[in-house]
């Protein structure tokens, strides 16, 4: 049977560390669906349709990776999909608890549903897309830390 992964998220904007997720997860599962929540409360930088795009070109190198869009609860989304492996990234013990606090609410909502973390490569574990976001609002040098294409849409969307 073959494996699939979903990894969720809003991926406001997609960073070199979701990038160096995916890379690994696909070393573990047939197929990994990064799965761009639209998370209207969130309030993100970038339209659904602007951050589904970014993700296809950041993650163009990657074979059997699909970026989709959902909105409402994942576990219905992962149902829809035939998948009960949800993949999330740990950067950091501040991590934890939040990453925990949701693995166990979607294992209440559903028991089949398991989740898989991955930690990226140690010079991604300060990257965030919030603080990727506040740096260049304020004109720094984010070009280590995402895809050229998302750092060109940074620039048009904040006029830094
Ligand atoms: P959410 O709003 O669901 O937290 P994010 O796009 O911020 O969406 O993050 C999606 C997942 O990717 C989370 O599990 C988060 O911990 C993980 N993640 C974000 N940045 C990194 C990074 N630099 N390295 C590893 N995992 C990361």
């Amino acid at each position: 049977m073959k494996t699939k992964a979903i990894y969720p998220g809003t991926f406001d904007p997609i960073t070199n560390g979701h990038i160096d997720i995916v890379e690994r997860a696909r070393k573990l599962f047939d197929e990994v669906i990064v799965a761009i929540a639209e998370s209207p409360a969130k309030e993100p930088l970038l339209l659904l349709e602007e951050r589904l795009a970014l993700a296809n070109n950041a993650l163009a190198h990657v074979a059997n990776v699909q970026v989709q869009g959902f909105s409402g609860l994942l576990i219905d989304y992962m149902n829809e999909n035939g998948a009960r492996i949800v993949l999330r990234g740990l950067r950091a013990v501040t991590d934890f608890e939040y990453e925990f606090q949701l693995a166990a609410m979607n294992r209440q909502l559903d028991n089949n549903i398991e989740t898989v973390f991955l930690t990226p490569a140690e010079n991604y574990t300060f990257v965030s897309a919030t603080l990727v976001k506040e740096i260049a609002a304020l004109g720094g040098d984010v070009s280590k830390f995402v895809h050229p294409d998302v750092l060109a849409a940074l620039h048009q969307k904040l006029g830094s």
